[in-house]
């Protein structure tokens, strides 16, 4: 059987070393789990004028996976930009992420929305953000998650409050999309994990389940359950 292919839309990355010019990037921890789950990760450059070919393309993968990184543009969800500390605002990413994440599920794919992936998840079901939580208590600090025990991500993990996830953000779901379901919280209210009830598995987490699932087998498990049910939906 051939694995799993997953595609992973990369970012912009003007001043990356050892190329030629402008670089693509993505962060080597998704990819490296996915290896680790028994997937083909493959990085999509995300090349906007390409954007038509990408979503084409997609058909011929088994899973989506939306990775970190900055803010979604705030005029996607209706507000304009008021946060200071919004950052890392780049419409090309948000250009291609939302039109493979609408293919993704037109095609009934298996969607991995990390961080800023489940932030772009909500926005892209109708949902709005708070452009910022206004202190670091979700700013590189590990935190437990208490998970709804039927939701994917618990049944993923095996258990229904993992108990160190990475936290690394300062925005967080504000108003929950259409059809957007929340299954996890932190102890503090914040939302962390959110899953679409009535389609294919998608899950949304806004921890870095990729930052710990080296050592950490409950954080792995969420990239091989994923990888698991985008292998069982091949010829879908
Ligand atoms: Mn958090």
């Amino acid at each position: 059987m051939p694995r799993p292919l997953i595609a992973i839309p990369g970012r912009l990355s003007p001043d990356a070393a050892n190329v030629r010019g402008e670089a693509f990037a993505s962060g080597q921890r998704y990819s490296r789990a996915l290896v680790r789950a028994g997937a083909q990760p493959v990085v999509l450059p995300p090349i906007v004028d390409g954007v038509d070919v990408m979503v084409e393309a997609l058909q011929r993968f088994d899973g989506l996976i939306l990775h970190g990184g900055g803010d979604v543009d705030p005029r996607r969800y209706g507000e304009e930009p008021t946060a200071e500390a919004l950052y890392g605002i780049i419409p090309d990413h948000d250009d291609v992420e939302f039109a493979l994440l609408a293919a993704a599920r037109a095609l009934g794919m298996p969607v991995l929305a990390i961080c800023r992936g489940m932030q772009v998840l909500n926005v892209a079901c109708g949902g709005t953000l708070v452009q910022d939580i206004g202190d670091e208590s979700h700013w590189h600090e590990m935190h437990p998650v208490e998970l709804d025990r039927s939701s994917r991500v618990a049944v993923a993990i095996g258990t229904s409050r993992p108990d160190a996830c990475h936290s690394v953000h300062h925005q967080s779901v504000k108003v929950i999309g259409d059809g957007l379901r929340v299954t996890g919280r932190a102890d503090d209210g914040m939302i962390e994990a959110v899953e679409l009830d009535a389609e294919a598995w998608v899950v949304g987490v806004q921890w870095h389940p990729e930052d710990t699932a080296a050592h950490d087998v409950e954080q792995q498990r969420l990239f091989d359950a994923f990888v698991a049910v985008a292998g069982s939906d091949r010829g879908r």
